[in-house]
């Protein structure tokens, strides 16, 4: 038996296995606030043994929780029969799951020509996108338009994209060409647009940058300039797809969407259950066809565990009706935590299962650290905003556990706060 098969059950405690993750792990994270050795459904234990209930889903990935036997038994199958081959080769699960997120992502009604790239990660899909953008219109068209506040992941290319200066700066200069436009300002993206652009990236909902929607009717517009001038519209869905936020696709809500149909949607996230897996699908023949032979690859991209485990996914989030389960628990979280009243607490926000409470001071990060304390897994998104994205399988009993806490956990933060000392 190896080392990891004999400590698992969680013998080393969590000190012990903190001071060694210091030791062996490069500090990009900084400190972790807990070792986990295990989970199921909605919960993980730590290596002290203690529960808690996971509202965070490893940052909108575990979409069917933890240990969920039909993934488990989805992957195990895969790997047991076929685990990797080279994209030389081509496998079933692959295919077949090229052809649901085609169907998936057009809300069944996706443009002659439709196609697939499979990746390994959000950044990774992005990438492809922003290499796809390169190769329209090509020199005539060299600028690429992306919102102020946006994330689309750290590699180079995606990290020209994202935002924010603390991402971007250290790593100057970062691949030409991308322009940001103020946040959900038509006018500003109207001035920005040209016959010179290539595409415009944008996040239905803005994830990291604290759960933040676009005006309504922004993407309708933005469909209409970019088509006007020929650019590419790619929704960047990596957070907000696969029915976290009550939808399909967070585009398909009538309020977000308005009916659009991009020219490009980059998944990941939740899309295989908690396996790496990225995919860019191109919606129509002119944007399916920009990336030719030999223009991009993998080696992971494709993987068959990685589809295996999103085709399981996909079909278990049909078979338990869980997109209608994101909006119903995201409702009873979003009016549970608006009733209540707190000093700290100026209100809720966000779709479905992907939510950010507001806070009236910049308290996240001790909100989150209480919440855990109290056995709750948070983010503190932004210094205002604790964001919400649990596993789509959360009962209403979990929900209104968190809900019933809250007040609690909200003393416990206020009671940190260096000004009231
Ligand atoms: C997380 C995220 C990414 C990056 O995905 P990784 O898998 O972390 O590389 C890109 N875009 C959005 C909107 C994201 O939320």
């Amino acid at each position: 038996m190896n080392e990891l098969a004999t400590t698992a059950g969680g013998e080393l405690g969590s000190a012990a296995w903190s001071d060694r993750y210091s030791g062996a792990l490069m500090n990009t994270f900084g400190p972790p606030q807990r070792v986990l050795v295990r989970g199921e459904g909605a919960y993980v234990w730590d290596a002290d043994g203690r529960r808690y209930l996971d509202l965070l889903a490893g940052i909108a990935v575990n979409t069917l929780g933890h240990a969920h036997p039909t993934l488990v038994s989805a992957v195990s199958a895969q790997l047991g029969t076929l685990g990797h081959v080279s994209n030389f080769f081509a496998t079933p699960s692959q295919v077949l799951l090229a052809e649901r997120l085609v169907e998936l992502v057009a809300g069944g009604r996706a443009p002659e020509g439709s196609r697939v790239f499979l990746a390994n990660s959000g950044t990774e899909a992005v990438e492809a996108a922003f290499k796809l953008a390169r190769r329209h219109g090509g020199t005539d068209r060299p600028r690429i338009l992306a919102l102020e506040g946006a994330f689309h992941g750290r590699t180079m290319g995606a990290l020209a994209l994202t935002h924010k200066a603390a991402y971007r700066e250290p790593f100057a200069p970062l691949p030409g060409g991308v322009e940001h436009v103020p946040f959900g300002d038509l006018a500003a993206l109207e001035a920005a647009m040209g016959d010179d652009v290539a595409a415009l990236v944008v996040e239905p909902l803005q994830g990291e940058a604290g759960v933040r929607h676009l005006p309504p009717g922004y993407l309708a517009a933005a469909r209409d300039l970019t088509r006007r001038h020929g650019a590419l519209l790619v929704l960047d869905e990596v957070q907000t797809g696969m029915g976290r936020t009550g939808a399909w696709m967070a585009h398909h809500h009538d309020h977000i969407g308005g009916g659009v149909v991009p020219d490009v949607v980059v998944l990941a996230k939740g899309l295989a259950g908690g396996l790496p897996i990225g995919a860019l699908v191109a919606l129509g023949t002119d944007a399916a066809t920009l990336l030719g032979p030999g223009q991009h690859g993998s080696t992971f991209g494709g993987n068959p565990v990685a589809a295996a485990a999103a085709l399981a996914t996909i079909h278990v989030i049909e078979r338990d009706g869980l997109i209608a389960a994101a909006h119903g628990r995201g409702e009873q979280l979003l009016t549970g935590a608006r009733a209540i009243e707190h000093p700290l607490l100026a209100g809720a926000r966000g779709e479905g299962l992907l939510l950010a409470l507001e806070l009236t001071r910049p308290l996240a990060p001790a909100v989150a650290a209480a919440a855990l304390d109290a056995g709750f897994i948070v983010n503190a998104v932004a210094p205002d905003a604790v964001r919400l994205a649990p596993p789509l399988v959360l009962s209403a009993e979990q929900a209104g556990s968190f809900l019933e806490a809250l007040p609690a956990v909200l003393d416990a933060a206020s009671a940190h706060d260096p000004r009231e000392h």
